[in-house]
């Protein structure tokens, strides 16, 4: 087993995500969580609706520990996601760094008590322009935030002390078993790494997990939770942080 310092008695860390903000995960993905006495990462889009709708929901999620986080207000992504225009190849910087503070006035009014913020990059893009034009927009995002989360190659965890912290690489469970899910943490935690995984819907119609394969997975957290560190986003973020500057 790997013994970084970074980790103290754990091999290695995992986190949990969940992004848009849907009723499904409310419903699906937050009572196991609860029932398992693990913590999980929401990265709202802080849209009309959610907020008009779920703030009271959201704002027991954050009080019961979990952390929210912030996927822009207007989840804007590449046109070639959408089929329109409008999206990150037409927008500036401060077009996207306007969008994401306003999604925090919103976010902040659910989580007033949350000091710490993670964001978590729409449809994984990481840019505005097109071109010659095109720019990151992940300084922003370390200007702003404590972490960034965008999307890691199949297989690979983030290594502290190496990987960005604004772009902290997440790998995507979408129809993944609870075998294969497990098998990416336990051997991507005994090489003493930082595994985040991304998920939409818990047994719902977009992205899934089936149910089951998402409780084998809690179970299996909870059993091995003496040598596997469950926590948010931000507070492995912040261990890395404090311990690798
Ligand atoms: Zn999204």
């Amino acid at each position: 087993m790997n013994q970084s310092p970074i980790w103290g008695q754990y091999a290695g860390a995992v986190s949990l995500t969940f992004d848009d903000g849907t009723d499904n995960q409310l419903k699906q993905a937050v009572p196991p969580l609860d029932a398992h006495g693990l913590r999980g990462t929401f990265y709202l889009h802080a849209r009309d609706k959610l907020m008009q709708t779920r703030s009271a929901e959201w704002q027991a999620v954050a009080s019961s520990g979990h952390e929210i986080g912030n996927h822009t207000l207007a989840h804007i992504c590449s046109n070639n996601f959408t089929g329109s225009r409008g999206g990150l190849e037409d927008c500036t910087l401060d077009d996207i760094e306007h969008d994401i503070l306003h999604a925090q006035e919103r976010l902040l009014t659910i989580a007033p008590q949350q000091k710490n913020w993670t964001f978590a990059y729409p449809c994984h893009c990481q840019f505005v322009g097109r071109g010659e034009n095109r720019q990151s927009y992940v300084p922003l995002i370390a200007k702003h935030f404590l972490a960034g989360r965008g999307l890691s190659e199949y297989g690979f965890g983030n290594q502290p002390g190496f990987f960005d912290l604004a772009s902290a690489g997440g790998i995507r469970v979408d129809r993944m078993s609870g075998f294969e899910m497990i098998g990416l943490v336990e051997e991507l935690t005994a090489r003493g790494l930082w595994v985040i995984l991304v998920f939409h819907d818990i047994d719902g119609g977009v992205l899934s997990v089936a149910a089951d394969d998402y409780n084998m997975l809690l179970r299996y957290l909870k059993r091995r939770r003496q040598d596997i560190w469950t926590a948010t986003v931000a507070e492995v973020a912040l261990r890395i942080h404090a311990q690798t500057k």
